[in-house]
């Protein structure tokens, strides 16, 4: 493909001329000179069409597990392409590699989720849960239980279901969102909803306003609660390790299904299959997405608990709902030679006994610089909170200025990190080596210092 100045010139204009993208604003985007455009990757590194060499370490969107350039799952595509390059699994077929990723996902996921539904994004896994949930209540003679209770700062996609599971206000004041029957808690962020408390007594107290919201609604309404493990989007929020007990056995309580979001957190990104195994969780329904193929190609999967897949099955009746591509089987394929190579190569173990605990650590020499507030990490995804104020938690005003000017310094010196409001987050590639997250810290900090400068600190 064509490189250089000539070609970027024009792919930035037609970009610019043509091409709507997601999470932008088009008018600051076309004032700037248009997009970067990255060309090419391999292992842990993009390309962009100037020939800038920048580490990855947010993992594409937090996606591309195994890293990039991996022959094998290319060929794994390739060959599936060959044999059976598309074929659906409506109207009582399937496909060998939708056959055989149900059984392998089954095998991976915390005890008694038996059963998968696929479609091909997060957003959709999520908005079929939200269908399947509600057929599921229906179906069990209960079809008053409808209500979703999710989080502030949640992010569970872009769909008009799947935007209102998600707690993010900015999205909310757009199309009219969160539709009817989602409400949403305080999340588990000690950082701003702490205040005085110990992270610990925060993190029981997040908890109590699951069971607030649950009784103030009527447990009789409630049909799930939905959580990510760790608020991945919603910047890297990781709760004290109070709360997720508490949460799940309130669930029980009041006979809520509990939803466990792995979207991010799936497949080796905490140091486990699923950070449902770090927080004891028995989810009754588990959407999964991104690392499931390394976004190599899309793919997602509801994960379904034998309490409501027995239920579907004893009830009979169709369930009116599905996806062209529900168990595209290239997708499928490429997923089962994905999960080869991080079980083969030892991915998970790796970031939980070797990198995982390094990135915590260098993190956590972070902590002295005059703007840095928190850093939080579990495994290979981690967060560094910028503040004004350390002592008070006091957020820099505008919230989100401090963020995006560290973040367009990091990817300045070559190292692509992203701003949620200002923490800034990391969730590299599993084969990041220790010399890379050396890289990305020392990046980090020398952006850190620069920002200080920037916001007037120094
Ligand atoms: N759930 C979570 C936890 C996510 O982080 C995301 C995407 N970042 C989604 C769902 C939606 O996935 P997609 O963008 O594939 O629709």
């Amino acid at each position: 493909m064509q490189t250089g100045s000539n070609s970027t010139a024009r792919w930035k204009a037609s970009d610019t001329r043509h091409h709507l993208h997601p999470f932008t604003d088009y008018k600051a985007l076309a004032e700037e000179g248009g997009s970067r455009i990255i060309t090419h990757a391999e292992g842990v590194h993009l390309t962009d069409s100037e020939g800038h060499r920048i580490l990855d370490a947010m993992a594409g969107l937090w996606c591309v597990n195994v890293g990039y350039g991996r022959r094998e799952l290319a060929q794994a595509a390739f060959d599936q392409m060959q044999e059976l390059p598309y074929y659906n699994t409506f109207f009582k077929t399937a496909t060998p590699p939708s056959i055989e990723l149900a059984e392998r996902l089954t095998a991976l996921a915390p005890e008694g989720l038996n059963h998968v539904f696929f479609g091909s994004s997060g957003s959709e896994a999520n908005d079929t849960i939200v269908r399947m949930v509600r057929h599921y209540w229906a179906l069990e003679g209960k079809p008053e239980k409808q209500v979703f209770i999710s989080r502030e700062h949640a992010y569970h996609g872009s769909t008009m279901a799947s935007a209102s599971l998600g707690g993010q206000a900015a999205m909310h004041g757009q199309g009219g969102l969160p539709l009817p029957g989602f409400e949403h808690v305080m999340p588990p962020y000690w950082f701003d909803y702490g205040d005085t408390l110990s992270p610990e007594a925060f993190g029981e107290a997040a908890a109590r306003a699951v069971e607030d919201k649950i009784l103030a609604i009527g447990p009789e309404k409630v049909a799930a609660f939905i959580g990510e493990p760790i608020q991945g989007a919603g910047g890297v929020i990781i709760p004290p390790e109070s709360y997720w007990p508490e949460v799940a056995r309130i669930c029980r309580q009041y006979d809520v299904l509990l939803i466990v979001d792995e979207v991010i957190t799936g497949f080796g990104r905490t140091g486990h299959w699923f950070a449902s195994e770090h927080y004891g969780l028995k989810p009754d329904i588990m959407p999964l997405a991104k690392g499931i193929t390394s976004g190599y190609l899309p793919l997602s999967a509801v994960m379904v608990g034998d309490r409501v897949a027995d239920t579907l099955v004893r009830e009979g009746g169709e369930f009116f709902h599905g996806f062209t591509y529900s168990g595209h089987p290239v997708c499928c394929a490429v997923a089962l030679a994905n999960l080869d190579i991080i079980k083969r190569e030892g991915l998970i173990e790796k970031v939980q006994n070797e990198t995982g605990p390094y990135l915590a650590e260098r993190l956590r020499d972070l902590s002295d610089h005059s703007i840095v507030g928190e850093v939080r990490s579990l495994g290979l995804v981690g967060a560094v909170e910028l503040c004004a104020d350390k002592a008070n938690r006091t957020h820099f005003d505008p919230v989100g200025k401090a963020g995006v000017i560290c973040r367009d310094h990091c990817i300045g010196s070559g190292v692509v990190l992203r701003a949620v409001r200002d923490a800034m987050v990391i969730s590299p590639p599993l084969i990041f080596e220790k010399a890379h997250i050396d890289e990305a810290v020392e990046t980090l900090r020398r952006s850190l210092d620069l920002t200080a400068q920037d916001m007037g600190m120094i």
